[in-house]
C-alpha cells in the first residue's frame, strides 16, 4: 500500500508547485508486526527461567536448603526484589503486547469495586509505611456494583496505588471509592512529587517517564499508565488526572454504576 501526501511548494505567497511524498506503509505495518512478535517471543522465553529462579529463591529464603546467616538473607532479599522487578517488566511488556494485538481477554461481570479496592490497596500498606508514609483507604459499605473484570480492575488499582507510593517522599497516600451520580469513582491521591503540565500530556504514552531526577532514581518501565488507560477505556470508564508539581497528584477513575435491580 502506498500512502501519499502533498504540500504546496514555493516562497511566501507565490506558489510554484506541489511536492508529493510516497511512503510504503505495507512495509511499515510488516515491521511493526515483526517487532511485536519479537517482543512477545522474548518475553515468553524470559518468563520461564525467571519463574524457576523465583521458585528456588523462595525455597532458599524459607530455609528449605538449610539455615541462612543474616547477611546471606539480606543479599538474597536484594536478589528477590530485583527478580520481582524483572518479572513485573516482562508482565507489563506481555500485557501491552496482548492489548495492542487485541488478545487481552476481558470478562465483564457485576463486580464490587469497593471490595477489590480494599483487597488490592491493602497489599501496598506495608510498603507505604516502611517509607514513613500514611496510608488511608476510604471505602463506604454500600457502593453500587459495576460491570467489570476483577483481574483487570486489580491491575488498574495496583498500578495507580503503587505509583502513588513510589512517587511520594513524604505525607501519604489516600485511596477512596465513592458513588457519584450514576458513576462509581476510584480516587488515588498522593502528596508526592507531582507531575508538570507538559508531562501530564505524555505520561499515558508507552515508555514515557517524566524528566524528574526522582523518577529516574526510583526506576520503572513507563508501561503502567498506558495499561491503566486502555483497561479503563475497555470498561467504558473515564480517567482523569489533577496534579501540581511538588504538591501531589490525584488520579480519578469513574465507571458507570450498574442499575440496582432489587
Ligand atoms: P513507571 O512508573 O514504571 O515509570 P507509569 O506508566 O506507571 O510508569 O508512569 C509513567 C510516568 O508518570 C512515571 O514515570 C512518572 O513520571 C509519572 N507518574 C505516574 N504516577 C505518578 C504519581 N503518582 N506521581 C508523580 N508522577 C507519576
Amino acid at each position: 500500500t502506498l500512502q501519499w501526501s502533498s504540500a504546496p511548494v514555493g516562497k511566501g505567497q507565490s506558489r510554484v508547485g506541489r511536492l508529493f511524498t510516497f511512503q510504503d506503509v505495507t512495509e511499515l505495518a510488516e515491521l511493526d508486526r515483526l517487532k511485536s512478535e519479537f517482543v512477545n517471543t522474548v518475553s515468553h522465553e524470559l518468563r520461564t527461567p525467571l519463574t524457576s529462579i523465583m521458585g528456588y529463591l523462595s525455597l532458599v529464603l524459607a530455609g528449605t536448603a538449610g539455615p541462612l546467616q543474616e547477611q546471606q538473607r539480606e543479599f538474597l532479599n536484594i536478589v528477590a526484589r530485583n527478580t520481582n522487578r524483572l518479572a513485573n517488566l516482562i508482565n507489563d511488556l506481555l500485557d501491552i503486547q496482548r492489548i495492542e494485538s487485541g488478545r487481552m481477554p476481558i470478562h465483564l461481570s457485576p463486580t464490587s469495586l469497593a471490595s477489590v479496592v480494599k483487597q488490592v490497596a491493602e497489599t501496598f500498606r506495608v510498603q507505604a509505611e516502611q517509607k514513613g508514609l500514611s496510608f488511608t483507604v476510604n471505602v463506604p459499605e454500600e457502593v453500587p456494583l459495576i460491570n467489570a473484570d476483577p483481574d483487570r480492575l486489580t491491575q488498574i488499582i495496583a498500578n495507580l496505588v503503587s505509583n502513588a507510593v513510589k512517587y511520594t517522599k513524604e505525607g501519604g497516600v489516600t485511596v477512596s471509592v465513592s458513588a457519584v451520580g450514576d458513576q462509581v469513582e476510584l480516587e488515588v491521591a498522593d502528596t508526592g512529587i507531582g507531575i508538570s503540565p507538559a508531562d501530564q500530556k505524555r505520561i499515558f504514552e508507552k515508555f514515557y517517564r517524566a524528566e524528574h531526577p526522582y523518577v529516574r532514581e526510583v526506576g520503572g518501565t513507563g508501561l503502567g499508565l498506558p495499561i491503566v488507560k486502555t483497561m479503563v477505556e475497555e470498561h467504558g470508564g473515564d480517567l482523569q488526572l489533577e496534579s501540581q508539581p511538588g504538591r501531589g497528584s490525584r488520579f480519578i477513575v469513574s465507571f458507570p454504576a450498574l442499575k440496582d435491580e432489587s
